[in-house]
């Protein structure tokens, strides 16, 4: 079995190697799979691809031309891949379904204390060794009311972890997650949480339904000063109306490790030429806007898990095994 994996990154790579205990003959380009880069998948029987990678249906037909029958996604979400199109040609598609909750909760939990205990201006003031802390005035998390868009396996971590603050929690899903009842989380309308929420994080997929799920209505329901944290995916807020509620005055910040337009823009060093990007410029220009280039998953645990689970997936088809974590 040849496999061909596109966007590769020094943080990964080490894994991959080592988690490849079969043998298979791995190929590796640093580049996304776009329309230039879907010809190095000549010869290769299986794809393993980032969350960068371009997975849309013309994509798909000249990987299924290239004579690719499996695709293994090194991630959990699955939005940048038309998989009707895959499985009308045959392809099967699976991804890592679960890799460690931890990592994405505990990084929307970093962002939030970095944003709100003002860490990354305090750093700046030490560095030029300006003691004073008038501009550093944050707020205690305990006691607020933190509101769960998605309450799966990253929304329930991050309930957990929010619970051990002492805040009060409200959950919106489509389907209620059981354990909630156990941490206090109560359910309850998209329209009551955000009129109701001190902070609320974003932990669904992005898909049909949930593309904007936070645009211009939704922002105006929202608390002055409410903090909104996206460890999900860029277009679960509509970036436009998030930039024109920040200019108003009516968030009291943003965290984001995601971007409606990140594809091309993160995991690349782009030092030497010059971000043409108006929307990521002017997010850049708040000073209560805290954005990471997509790194919440960005831990060792994480990173082992995505590598091994890329083979077990390769491995159950091989053998002709259910493969648990197909899609299609
Ligand atoms: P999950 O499937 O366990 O949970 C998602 C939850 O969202 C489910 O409870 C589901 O019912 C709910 N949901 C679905 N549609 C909804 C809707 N219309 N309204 C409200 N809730 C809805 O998934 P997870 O493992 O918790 O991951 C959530 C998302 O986090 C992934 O889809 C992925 O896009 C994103 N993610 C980001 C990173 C990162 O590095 N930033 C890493 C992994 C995953």
């Amino acid at each position: 079995m040849k496999v061909f994996v596109y966007s590769i990154h020094g943080f990964d790579k080490p894994f991959l190697e080592k988690a490849n205990k079969e043998n298979f003959i791995l190929g590796f380009t640093e580049k996304a799979l776009n329309l230039e880069t879907v010809s190095l998948s000549k010869g290769y029987d299986v794809v393993a691809l980032f969350s960068s990678d371009d997975g849309s249906a013309k994509i798909i037909d000249k990987l299924h031309q290239n004579g690719i029958k499996y695709i293994t996604l090194r991630s959990a979400g699955f939005d940048h891949i038309d998989l009707l199109k895959a499985k009308s040609l045959g392809i099967k598609v699976a991804n890592v379904p679960e890799y460690s909750p931890y990592s994405i909760a505990e990084h929307g939990v970093a962002m939030l204390m970095m944003l709100n205990r003002k860490l990354l201006e305090s750093q700046r003031l030490i560095e030029k060794q300006d003691f004073r802390l008038d501009t550093l005035v944050g707020f205690d998390v305990h006691g607020k009311t933190v509101g769960i868009i998605g309450t799966g396996k990253i929304g329930f971590v991050f309930a957990k972890i929010m619970n051990g603050f002492g805040c009060n929690l409200l959950g919106y899903d489509i389907t209620e997650n059981p354990k909630s009842e156990k941490i206090g989380l109560k359910y309850t309308s998209l329209e009551t949480l955000l009129r109701k929420s001190d902070i609320i994080s974003l932990n669904c997929p992005l898909n049909h339904e949930t593309h904007h799920l936070i645009d211009e209505t939704e922002f105006s329901l929202l608390k002055h000063g409410t903090i909104i944290i996206n460890t999900a995916r860029g277009g679960v807020l509509n970036t436009n109306a998030l930039i024109k509620y920040l200019e108003n005055g009516k968030l009291g910040g943003v965290c984001l490790d995601v971007y409606e337009k990140e594809k091309g823009l993160f995991f690349f060093d782009h030092r030497n030429s010059v971000i043409k990007d108006e929307l990521f410029l002017k997010l850049r220009s708040f000073k209560n806007v805290l954005i990471t280039g997509h790194q919440a998953f960005l831990t060792n645990e994480a990173l082992l898990r995505i590598a091994e689970t890329t083979f077990e997936n390769i491995n159950d088809w091989i053998q002709c095994i259910d493969c648990k974590n197909e899609l299609i």
